[in-house]
């Protein structure tokens, strides 16, 4: 069997899916069970078949937005001390 082949075959699931749709427009299926799992998870991630992963959405917006801000706030002091430091 080719891989074309492969990819255009059916296949029967019995369960119920949500679909989910990446920040990069790739819609994908989950069994429901997951999903809720991973709603309520602080730590859990999903991937897209892209494979970019994923946070519930309502710990992305603060957490991943503090860690991102903490981030730059360090660099930033980095290169404060860096060039400080080339300048004497
Ligand atoms: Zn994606």
């Amino acid at each position: 069997m080719s891989l074309d082949e492969e990819m255009t075959e059916n296949i029967e699931y019995k369960g119920e899916l949500k679909l989910h749709r990446c920040w990069c427009s790739i819609p994908f299926a989950i069994p429901v069970e997951l999903y809720n799992e991973y709603q309520r998870s602080d730590t859990m991630y999903i991937y897209c078949p892209l494979g970019h992963h994923m946070r519930p959405v309502r710990e992305e917006s603060l957490k991943d937005q503090l860690e991102k801000m903490t981030d730059q706030k360090e660099h930033y002091r980095h290169e404060c001390i860096k060039n400080n430091i080339k300048e004497k």
